[in-house]
């Protein structure tokens, strides 16, 4: 059963941030409030409980809050995707493209096993690029991808599409259209 807060409610909206003409999506607002925060983490891994998961890889920054959390909700581990260059161990990269730009995320190469399970989390999917680049450095490592988790999908930006046409499913919570 999903909870009966209004998580959506708890998002908080800035016109025109980073830049003019971008509506973005604060969470700060959804992680400060106590049941909000909970139901949120609860909700994220709920189709994920039975199954066999045993590492969370979270993308920096958000998604380490978010894949943290969850990750000790599933008590399993977790695997930091951190953007270029700030890895301390050896790391292998990958390009993809944010709403806002062109960037590099890594991982170390000894972070998860090959086979292993390993769900992948983040607060928002917009076009996907995160995300699809974030399953090629797993899949990279020869985990098995079992999924995906966000607490925003941005639907008109076609993530979850993306991520769908590589075999990964989507579990969001709420959507901005
Ligand atoms: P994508 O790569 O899917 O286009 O963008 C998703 C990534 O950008 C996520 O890592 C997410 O944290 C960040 N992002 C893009 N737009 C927003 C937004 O409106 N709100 C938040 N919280 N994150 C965003």
């Amino acid at each position: 059963m999903p909870s009966d807060i209004d998580l959506k409610g708890l998002v908080r909206t800035i016109p025109d941030y980073p830049k003019p003409g971008i509506m973005f999506r604060d969470i700060t607002t959804l992680l400060g409030h106590a049941a909000g925060f909970r139901a949120c983490v609860e909700d994220l891994v709920r189709p994920f409980q039975d199954q066999r998961v045993e590492s969370v890889a979270g993308v920096e920054a958000r998604g380490f809050i978010l894949g943290g959390a969850a990750a000790d909700r599933l008590r399993c581990g977790f695997v930091p995707i951190r953007k270029k260059g700030k890895l301390p161990h050896k790391a292998i990269g990958q390009d993809y493209e944010l709403e806002y730009g062109i960037d590099v995320i890594e991982v170390h190469e000894d972070a998860l096993s090959p086979g292993e399970p390993v769900l992948l989390v983040d607060d928002l999917i917009a076009t996907g690029g995160t995300a699809v680049a974030a399953v090629k450095l797993l899949r990279r490592l020869r985990a098995e991808v079992v999924g995906a988790a966000f607490v925003i999908d941005l639907p008109d930006l076609g993530g979850c599409a993306r991520l769908a046409e590589l075999g990964v499913e989507c579990h969001t919570l709420i959507s901005f259209e």
